[in-house]
């Protein structure tokens, strides 16, 4: 397969194969009906576009979204390579061109919506053209008992039998039903040869916390992640709105997204998001299906998920280009009580409301994992040997204690009140609390009344949220959240096994410290990334195209450290290819060697001193800020004059700022100028 070698390096600009990769483009490129499964970020498209490009013919690639669809024609026709889509959002000069692209003989993918195949012609159309192969991406769209259904997929099996060309189907989505069911409808039945690709993502970084401050505890973690794009999913809509304000007061950009907003609001938080670089969203779950944004660097979860496949899809939106990523979910007993009562209120029948409780106590059991997080989630897709080192309890093994007293204190204090209770209660009881509700019920005379000094308040909470997250204990919500016992406890209770429980680290937020911002390369590289990025936002806002799509954060990442010299060595960096390199190759390059000589007059009389660098980063935030926290606002700046002074400026504060600003420029810049300047003192 040297020509497939050749095609990575020279057209697409990657040094290598992903896993899996290669057996599938093999096997597609050879012609034979494929099912591959592959996790999301995996990197199914170039396991049909390098095989379309080795094949005679065009391909006919069937996806269910259209802003993915022109994205991917967008990225395809940046690398040199003829693509096209026919979609209801075309305007008529794009739709000429992909027919004369495939009359000439051009054009080699034709991406296409699935409504497409509804009318007649467009059959007639794709035979006269010479397609010699079909590529169905989110092949699970087929099913009709999953959420994604799309009743136009049911129309590829017809085409594949009209054009009798190989078919090769994609999904993230792994169950053996919907395996079989896309097996039956797009294969008419016959096995194809099937791919099954780990679910393991092993450049996300997983993370739990358990709540305490969470508006604090969102706030640190975003701000160690400054620049970088990331989502925030919370439980609420007005959670959003609230959070998203938060990380604008401290000067990150953010918006909020949930689905009470109008459609077109909502097409532009998604736009912005897919298109800039560095915004967080802070949404509810509306916020993915379309998001297809390879560079986003984070997902923290305000609040638990609602069950562990919806985990796994969330943080799966993070690090999809292969470079590290982060998330953080955080979670305590008011998640648990409210997922649970979701679950109970719920119109799904008893056997599914049973499973659907099964799917959460699968998250819980990982939230309260006591090692290995990627172990325990992967466990649980029936993945074994696994290996690690990214999760909070591989960098630091949990501190547990055997807490098989304190349940049984615990459960019989639920059980000498007969089950009619709350944590907070059940607590005053075991602490022996003397309040009025417990004078009122006579509950100073139970034996397990002051049995349970040995903690404090707060560690008996998280021994009574650890409960809940085994399932030893569920909120009734008939009895409006009163803690009952499950039959798990049962061996418990009657001292027939024993329980190991994490003894929280209880930070208060007030001591919290801001932790550093995580740098994505080394300080020395640092200045030169935020130049190259610069570089890449110009030519993306020139071109209306994402970021990304000019090159990627990891392209960027090795540009800095290996500073290329010339076009050649600049070719040697994973994601330049040839066309990248004749279209962007010279701009990079002289960003990286002859920054020197373009060096703004007053930046030069800086140089090599240490307000230099405060100058860069003063220029890079107001770049940030150039139209105002949301992005909406009137385009404001300082001449570098200005900015130089700010740098040099001693003992700068607020007052100092605006002297020097004057009041606009000190409303949107202060605060954020003041942050540079900390950092740098
Ligand atoms: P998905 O499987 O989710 O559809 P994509 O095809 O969108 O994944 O690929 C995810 C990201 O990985 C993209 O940014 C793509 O450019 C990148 N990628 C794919 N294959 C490789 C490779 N062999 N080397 C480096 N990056 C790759
Ligand atoms: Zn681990």
């Amino acid at each position: 397969m040297s020509g497939a070698a050749t095609l990575l390096r020279d057209v697409f600009g990657f040094d290598g194969f992903r896993l899996g990769q290669q057996e599938i483009v093999e096997a597609v490129t050879a012609g034979e009906n494929v099912l591959a499964i592959m996790p999301t970020g995996g990197g199914k498209s170039l396991c049909f576009q390098m095989p379309a490009l080795l094949r005679e013919g065009v391909t006919v690639v069937i996806s269910p979204l259209i802003a993915l669809m022109r994205d991917q024609v967008r990225a395809l026709q940046e690398l040199g390579v003829g693509a096209g889509a026919l979609t209801s959002g075309n305007t008529p000069e794009e739709t000429d061109a992909v027919w004369e692209g495939l009359e000439a003989g051009t054009l080699k993918l034709l991406y296409m919506a699935p409504e497409r195949l509804a009318a007649g012609s467009v059959v007639g159309m794709l035979k006269r053209v010479g397609v010699s192969m079909i590529a169905v991406d989110e092949a699970h769209c087929v099913s009709q008992w999953g959420h994604d259904f799309r009743p136009d997929y049911l129309r590829i099996g017809e085409l594949r039998r009209t054009l009798n060309v190989p078919l090769a189907a994609f999904t993230a989505t792994a169950d053996a039903e919907t395996q079989v069911e896309i097996v039956q409808k797009l294969f008419d039945g016959i096995a194809p040869r099937a791919f099954l690709r780990g679910f393991d993502r092993p450049n996300i970084h997983l993370a739990f916390s358990a709540k305490n401050s969470p508006r604090a505890q969102i706030l640190a973690f975003a701000a160690a992640r400054k620049g970088q794009s990331g989502i925030v999913y919370c439980g609420t809509r007005a959670k959003t709105e609230g959070l998203a304000k938060g990380l604008r007061d401290e000067g990150h950009l953010a918006l909020h997204y949930h689905g009470g907003m109008e459609a077109e609001d909502r097409r532009i938080a998604e736009r912005r998001f897919q298109q800039e670089d560095g915004l967080i969203v802070v949404a509810t779950v509306a916020f993915g299906m379309g998001i297809d944004k390879p560079d986003i660097r984070w997902v923290a979860h305000a609040d638990l998920p609602k069950s562990i496949e919806a985990y796994y899809q969330e943080i799966g939106r993070a690090g999809r280009d292969g470079s590290p990523a982060e998330t953080l979910t955080l979670f305590g007993p008011d998640d648990i009580r409210l997922r649970r009562s979701q679950i109970d209120e719920g119109l799904a029948p008893p056997e599914r409301r049973s499973a659907d409780h099964a799917r959460l106590n699968a998250l819980l059991g990982l939230a309260e994992a006591l090692e290995c997080r990627r172990k325990t989630l992967l466990g649980y897709f029936d993945e074994t040997d696994i290996s690690c080192g990214r999760c909070d309890l591989c960098d630091t093994p949990a501190d547990v204690f055997d807490g098989t007293t304190a349940v049984r204190k615990a459960l019989s204090a639920m059980l000498r009140t007969e089950e009619w209770f709350g944590a907070g209660h059940l607590i005053d009881i075991l602490l022996g609390n003397e309040t009025d509700k417990i004078r009122e019920r006579g509950h100073t005379s139970l034996p397990t009344y002051g049995v349970g000094t040995e903690y404090d308040k707060r560690q008996w909470q998280a021994v009574f949220r650890q409960m809940m997250g085994h399932d030893l204990v569920r909120p009734d919500t008939e009895r409006h959240g009163a803690l009952r016992m499950t039959d798990a406890a049962l061996p418990i209770l009657r001292g027939e096994a024993q329980i190991s429980l994490r003894r929280d680290s209880i930070r208060i937020a007030g001591s919290m410290r801001r932790p550093a911002v995580k740098m994505m390369v080394s300080e020395e590289d640092a200045p030169l990334l935020s130049a190259l990025k610069a570089k890449r936002r110009g030519l993306a806002e020139a071109a209306k195209v994402p970021a990304y799509i000019i090159f990627n954060d990891r392209t960027l990442i090795e540009m800095a450290e290996k500073r290329p010299d010339t076009l050649d060595a600049m070719a040697r960096v994973g994601g330049v290819g040839a066309k990248k390199l004749e279209s962007y190759g010279r701009a990079f390059l002289d960003v990286i060697n002859g920054a020197s000589v373009e060096m703004h007059p007053t930046r030069r009389k800086l140089a090599g001193r240490e307000a230099g660098t405060v100058f860069d980063r003063l220029l890079e935030v107001q770049a940030e800020l150039a139209r105002g926290f949301a992005g909406t606002d009137k385009p404001l700046s300082c001449s570098a004059s200005l900015l130089a002074k700010v740098a040099q400026l001693r003992n700068a504060d607020d007052t100092a700022l605006e002297r020097l600003l004057g009041e606009k420029r000190a409303e949107r810049f202060g605060p954020a100028f003041l942050d540079v300047l900390r950092e740098a003192g």
